[in-house]
């Protein structure tokens, strides 16, 4: 598929290196912060085919979901004002975990984020998606009120919140793009 730029990204917190291809399509290579540069491409030169097909479904993703005018996503974020709030307030009653502040912001980026003060911020993007991807946004979210990072406990609490489906959910909201 031809070549690709790596971004390489130092993190305090990272204890190895990782790799992930962004919803734009930047291929993003997090290392800790005392681990050689060259060292870490060499190790993402041998990921070469899983870049290549990672980037080739974000292609493909990006066809099937062209950006909005800026008409349609103002009239996204009227819906998700009222939609997102209300449903991320029905999921924190459900699942009993509960969360500071709620913005909706015009993110591209991610689907949703959780400060460690427990306040959290939903796209408006969200809001084009079915009921139940929103709803396993939010639980996402709000586990992450109780563990701030993506580890097993996280998970844990996630797949506990969704009846096991916490794999099977990612994996559809994966088909979309917040834009
Ligand atoms: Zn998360």
């Amino acid at each position: 598929m031809g070549e690709y730029n790596i971004e390489v990204v130092r993190s305090r917190r990272a204890r190895r290196i990782s790799l992930r291809v962004t919803p734009a399509g930047e291929v993003r290579l997090t290392i800790p912060w005392w681990q050689s540069k060259a060292a870490a491409l060499r190790w993402a030169e041998g990921r070469r085919e899983w870049i290549e097909s990672a980037l080739e479904r974000v292609r493909h993703r990006r066809e099937q979901h062209p950006p909005r005018s800026e008409e349609q996503i103002e009239a996204l974020r009227k819906v998700a004002k009222v939609k997102l709030p209300a449903m991320l307030d029905a999921a924190s009653r459900r699942t009993g975990l509960r969360y500071g502040k709620v913005t909706v912001r015009k993110t591209h980026s991610r689907w949703g984020s959780c400060t460690r003060e427990g306040n959290i911020s939903l796209s408006l993007f969200l809001a084009a998606l079915p009921d139940e991807l929103i709803e396993f946004v939010c639980i996402h979210e709000l586990c992450h009120t109780v563990h701030h990072n993506h580890s097993a406990e996280f998970h844990a609490l996630v797949n506990k919140h969704t009846g096991g489906m916490e794999k099977e959910l990612q994996k559809r909201l994966k088909t979309y793009l917040p834009r």
